[in-house]
């Protein structure tokens, strides 16, 4: 049986009254305080008299018992009891003010680490924002093209465009065009706008951008050429002259823009016209490619006839037996031009000044020019026949300087097929007043050339037809067609 330690100032005589009568079961001490003793019987309530030894002063009411005394029994073993004689007032004064600033200083711990939790929770929650009508979960930190690439990019991109507007790169313009809560961004700034405070974002195709370029003032302003009229004298009626303004030049495509003008280009002027004889029987006869081996037997055959002709020499084939030949063209009264200098051979193919380079062109022709001076000690005439007839217009903006005329014709005799000679001289003998018969001493055997002449110039001569230079045949009026 366990010790009733409620009371131990008791111990005895309740140990005593056990012996002397079963005690009845304990109840719990509030009711014995407050119901039991009020009900107890009256030989209860003999007990302490009967007890021998024993005060018969009436024993204490529980009630009375002091609560300090029964504190020793509730504190920790090993802790001493402070004295009863001990003053709590002196004991209270030291330890209240510790446990006051310990509490505050927990409290603001625990309310700031509450304030961290709620601030980190703000700031790493996922956010929820509407992408193009998606409803997407994104970390807090995400940036605008976070979101894109979220989205599976939902717009394409726009292109890198010339100065002209011309498709340059595909897919180099902006990424997107992003409007963020219906402010469109900025395209240079879009990407890494964070997504924080924001609802929805909505994204469209990126826009087209212009390459980047340079711009620059005082450049010279290339002039054009105009290629005017119909005709087999192809004559430079204007001289063309660079304008100066500012440029537009682009970065990747090189094209260059005129944005402002400040002095006007001056196009050259390259008319296309037809001699006007007024009706006279005059016709000029060209030969091409020479000078070669049948050149003399042709220049008798002229001679015999009292026709003058004009020669579109090759400067290469000015040499030697050549040269005699070009001597004694000048000297039997015939004009010798250029058909340039080896008839824009290598890069120009033989048939077309404009594939070669400026520079190839030029020489072309001053060398031709230079071939022809060099055999005859004279200045040559500065008409020239582009070989194969080709002369377009960047060819005459690149050589205007150089040359009076380019000079084509009106009948074409095909004498370089080698035709039999009965036709070449029925080619002749359709002329109209003022055509330019082209024809060919050089290139290879020209026996049925020579033949083709042989036949006709009598007959026109006696027709009462002159054969005339391009010289000649320039000093008359012009005409459109
Ligand atoms: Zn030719």
């Amino acid at each position: 049986m366990s010790h009733d330690n409620d009371f131990p100032e008791n111990h005895d005589a309740l140990r005593t009254r056990t012996h002397a009568r079963p005690r009845p079961a304990k109840k719990p001490l509030a009711t014995q305080e407050g119901q039991r003793i009020p009900t107890r019987r009256a030989d209860e309530r003999a007990y302490p008299l009967e007890t021998p030894g024993r005060s018969s002063e009436p024993r204490a009411p529980r009630a009375q018992v002091p609560t300090d005394s029964r504190a020793p029994y509730t504190r920790a073993p090993g802790k001493p009891h402070p004295s009863r004689s001990q003053t709590p007032v002196a004991q209270t004064s030291t330890s209240r003010p510790s446990k006051t600033v310990f509490a505050v200083a927990g409290a603001c711990v625990a309310l700031a680490l509450v304030l961290f939790s709620v601030v980190h929770w703000q700031s790493t929650r996922p956010i929820d924002i509407m992408v193009n009508g998606q409803e997407l979960q994104m970390p807090r930190t995400a940036t605008v093209n976070d979101a894109f690439e979220a989205a599976g990019s939902p717009a394409t991109a726009g292109n890198m465009l010339d100065i002209d507007g011309e498709l340059l790169q595909e897919g180099s313009g902006t990424a997107y065009t992003a409007t963020l809560d219906g402010h469109e961004l900025d395209p240079s700034a879009a990407a890494d706008t964070p997504l924080d405070g924001h609802t929805s974002i909505d994204f469209t195709n990126g826009v087209d951008v212009e390459e980047p370029s340079n711009v620059a003032e005082n450049q010279p302003i290339a002039h054009g050429v105009q290629d005017v009229g119909h005709g087999p004298l192809h004559i430079v009626t204007q001289k063309g002259q660079d304008g100066s303004g500012t440029i537009k030049t682009g970065q990747v495509s090189g094209k260059q823009q005129v944005i402002e003008v400040t002095s006007d280009p001056v196009d050259t002027i390259m008319k296309r016209c037809y001699p006007d004889t007024q009706g006279e029987k005059v016709v000029a006869l060209t030969f091409d490619d020479g000078p070669w081996d049948d050149t003399n037997e042709l220049l008798d055959v002229l001679r015999d006839n009292g026709a003058k002709a004009t020669f579109f020499t090759v400067g290469n084939r000015i040499s030697g037996n050549g040269a005699d030949t070009v001597k004694r063209e000048v000297a039997e009264g015939h004009q010798v031009a250029t058909h340039t200098w080896d008839h824009a051979a290598g890069d120009g193919q033989s048939v077309n000044l404009s594939y070669m380079s400026a520079e190839q062109q030029r020489e072309e022709i001053t060398k031709g020019f230079q071939a022809i001076e060099d055999a005859t000690g004279q200045k040559p005439s500065f008409v020239m026949r582009a070989p194969g007839g080709n002369f377009p217009t960047e060819v005459w903006s690149n050589v205007e300087d150089l040359v009076v005329a380019d000079i084509g014709w009106d009948v074409d005799t095909t004498d370089w097929k080698r035709p039999e000679a009965s036709r070449i001289a029925a080619e002749l003998m359709r002329v109209t007043p003022g055509d330019i018969v082209l024809m060919h001493d050089g290139g290879g055997n020209r026996k049925n050339t020579i033949e083709g002449l042989r036949i006709a110039l009598p007959k026109l001569v006696q027709d009462g037809w002159k054969f005339v230079t391009i010289d000649e045949l320039m000093k008359y009026p012009t005409k459109d067609s």
